[in-house]
C-alpha cells in the first residue's frame, strides 16, 4: 500500500511510515478485510465509508504541511471507523474527534483502545460547529463534505493553524485554509468524493 501511495504522489515520509504501521484491515468488517489495502473507499455500515488510502495520505500530508508548525491539538470531524483518527494520533499530541452516529463511534472506541491508542478524545455529537469548549486547534480535518465552513469553526483555528476538508456538493474539491497573520487563506486542490456532513445525531 505504501509503495502505491508513493507512486500516487504522497511524498511525506512521516505520513507514509505511519500509514504503513497501522493495520487498516482491522478498521473494516471481516468480510472486506482482504480488500483493506486496495485504493478504494469501503462501506463501514450506516451508509458511511472509510476513505481510500490515497485520500487519507493526501489529507494527512496537507495537514502536516512538512511539519513546519507543531500539531499539538487537532480536531477531526467525522470519526467513522477511526482509521484517519489513528493516523492522526501518531503525528499529533492530542486528537479530538467527533462523530454523529453513536453505534459507529462505540465500535471505533473499542478498536482504538485495542490498538493501544490513548491520545484520542472521542465525542458523540454533531461536529459541524467544532468544539468551542476545547479552544483553538493547530489543525482541523473534516472527513465529510460541506458547501461552506461555518464562522464558528474558523474561529477555532489557531494562528498558523491549518484546516483540511472537502468542499462542494455535486463536484467536490479538497481545500486547505491557513490561518495566517494576515487572515484566512484558502487553497483549492484535488477533486474528491466524500459523504455529506449531516446535522443532528443518531443514537442507535
Ligand atoms: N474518516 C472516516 C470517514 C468516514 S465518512 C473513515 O475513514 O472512516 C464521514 C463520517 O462523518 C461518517 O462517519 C459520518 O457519520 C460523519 N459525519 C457526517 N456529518 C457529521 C457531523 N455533522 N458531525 C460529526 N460527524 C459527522
Amino acid at each position: 500500500m505504501v509503495e502505491r501511495l508513493r507512486e500516487q504522489g504522497i511524498k511525506d515520509e512521516v505520513v507514509l511510515a505511519v500509514m504503513g504501521s497501522i493495520p487498516r484491515h482491522l478498521f473494516v468488517e471481516e468480510a472486506l478485510a482482504s480488500r483493506a489495502y486496495e485504493d478504494v473507499a469501503l462501506p463501514i455500515n450506516y451508509g458511511q465509508t472509510i476513505s481510500s488510502p490515497w485520500t487519507v495520505g493526501r489529507m494527512t500530508e496537507l495537514l502536516r504541511n512538512g511539519g513546519i508548525n507543531p500539531l499539538r491539538k487537532v480536531l477531526e470531524i467525522g470519526t467513522g471507523c477511526g482509521y484517519q483518527t489513528a493516523v492522526l494520533a501518531k503525528i499529533v499530541n492530542e486528537v479530538y474527534s467527533v462523530e454523529r452516529i453513536g453505534p459507529l463511534l462505540t465500535r471505533t472506541r473499542i478498536r482504538l483502545r485495542e490498538l493501544g491508542i490513548r491520545n484520542v478524545h472521542l465525542k458523540h455529537a454533531d461536529g459541524i460547529q467544532g468544539l468551542p469548549e476545547i479552544g483553538s486547534f493547530d489543525g482541523i480535518m473534516m472527513t465529510a463534505v460541506i458547501p461552506e465552513i461555518p464562522e464558528t469553526l474558523l474561529a477555532q483555528l489557531a494562528v498558523n493553524g491549518r484546516m483540511v476538508f472537502p468542499k462542494g456538493s455535486k463536484k467536490q474539491y479538497l481545500c486547505v485554509i491557513d490561518h495566517t497573520l494576515e487572515g484566512f487563506v484558502e487553497t483549492v486542490l484535488d477533486e474528491v468524493m466524500f459523504v455529506p456532513m449531516l446535522p443532528g445525531i443518531i443514537n442507535r
